[in-house]
């Protein structure tokens, strides 16, 4: 979902320059991707690479590879990219680039091919700091550690694996700030973590982490799928009984040992306290958000809800903590990296944690104390907070 600038000027005051110049991206660029990745594959595929807004500093956002992704969901997520860079108050911009393969069908080396290719097509946002990927849907530490091994500039890309540059807990980054958020959220609402159940959909970066960090803060983690299958068990799945059996299973859940006992779309209409999406977006539809049983969804993933299901959610009073705070802890901890790969410093672990959950958690108090004064949902008060801050700084550098 895009912001809708239209209802955000029903709230505050934003000058037409301003609406001008957020309502269409500074730079994109689609690239024809043709390249050998072995002696009888040839792959040819498109990318697309899109530069939001870069007024609050270069643009970042992740690299997805996935076989359906086209220039206006690009652009969407570039832009969702600059709202959350701005709302957890990093100096970034925001970006994202989306290449059309299913890494399912790539070995890892052919897939580092592509990745190489990539980096050559786009060398000159990566190698001027304008753009700074990370990893998103597909995509993983080792291409990042790809991308450094093609610009030799650590800065250059976030995401990496710690021995070539990158951050000790940026893995679990996005998970750990969904988890913060959760905890934050259900504390508000007085859910006890032991009595609250949660069902995830997606079982990659994103919903791994998030079930192993809310079932280590004693939440009840009910239900998880992935595109294989899914698993449910009213008492409580056992998160790193599950996460053992997954590796172990050739990362599918399909697999795993108790799993597969529901089919995999039912996890989104349990009856649950709260539901996470971490896997694709646009998920929750008109047609299934009628069913939706959980009192509220903490977007991890990125654009989970589309409009027509959003008024539906909003209709039945289904709380939502809006993906730009609730997935911000990727980006925050990316920011660490960027920062430290720049001065040389090295940064532990619980340092890395201890800045997600401060930014996270300012940030959600904030939010809070919009929705309250202005009377409006989650989502509109960190796109109010966000909106303010992009615009503030468009003043401070001249562009109004
Ligand atoms: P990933 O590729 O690591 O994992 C995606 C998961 O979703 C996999 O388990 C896959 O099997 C599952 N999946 C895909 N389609 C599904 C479906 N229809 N039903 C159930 N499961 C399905 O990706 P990720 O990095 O975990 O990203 C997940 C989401 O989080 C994306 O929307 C991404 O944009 C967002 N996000 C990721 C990060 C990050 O740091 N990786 C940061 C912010 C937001």
């Amino acid at each position: 979902m895009r912001m809708n600038l239209a209802q955000i000027t029903k709230l505050i005051n934003l000058p037409p320059t301003a609406i001008a110049l957020l309502e269409r991206p500074e730079k994109e660029i689609t690239l024809a991707i043709n390249i050998r990745v072995n002696e009888n594959k040839l792959v040819q595929t498109t990318a697309y690479v899109c530069l939001y807004n870069t007024v609050r500093g270069p643009a970042k956002g992740g690299i997805r590879f996935h076989p359906h992704v086209d220039l206006l969901e690009t652009r969407k997520l570039a832009e969702l990219m600059v709202w959350k860079t701005a709302l957890v108050g990093i100096p970034f911009g925001g970006g994202k680039t989306g290449v059309a393969i299913d890494p399912h069908d790539f070995t890892r080396t052919e897939k580092t091919i592509v990745m190489k290719e990539l980096v050559h097509l786009i060398r000159h946002e990566l190698m001027s700091g304008d753009y700074i990927p990370a990893p998103d849907m597909g995509t993983d530490a080792h291409d990042m550690a790809t991308i450094f091994g093609e610009t030799h500039i650590q800065e250059c890309v976030t995401g990496k694996p710690p021995r070539v540059g990158g951050l000790p807990g940026r893995e679990e980054a996005t998970g750990r700030g969904v988890a913060t958020v959760t905890k934050l959220l259900s504390g508000r609402c007085n859910l006890v973590p032991g009595k609250t159940t949660v069902a995830i959909q997606g079982f990659g970066n994103v919903g791994s982490w998030t079930a192993h960090f809310l079932h280590s803060m004693g939440y009840k983690v009910v239900a998880i799928n992935d595109i294989t299958g899914a698993c449910y068990n009213p008492n409580g799945l056992n998160i790193p009984e599950l996460k053992k059996s997954f590796t172990t299973n050739g990362n599918s859940l399909a697999s795993a040992p108790n799993c597969n006992n529901i089919p995999r779309d039912e996890v989104l209409e349990l009856p649950v306290d709260i539901l996470i999406p971490a896997a694709a977006g646009g998920v929750i539809t008109a047609k299934n958000a009628p069913k939706i049983k959980a009192k509220f969804i903490v977007e991890a993933a990125n654009a989970p809800i589309t409009d027509e299901a959003e008024n539906i959610l909003q209709g039945r009073k289904i709380t939502i903590m809006p993906d730009i705070l609730a997935n911000a802890g990727g980006v925050i901890a990316s920011y660490v990296e960027w920062r430290k790969a720049r001065s040389g410093s090295l940064t532990p672990r619980e340092e890395t944690y201890s800045v997600i959950d401060t930014a996270i958690g300012g940030s959600f108090d904030e939010v809070v104390q919009i929705a309250e004064e202005l009377k409006t949902t989650y989502r509109t008060a960190a796109e109010i907070k966000a909106v303010r801050e992009v615009v503030a700084t468009m003043y401070d550098r001249g562009w109004l």
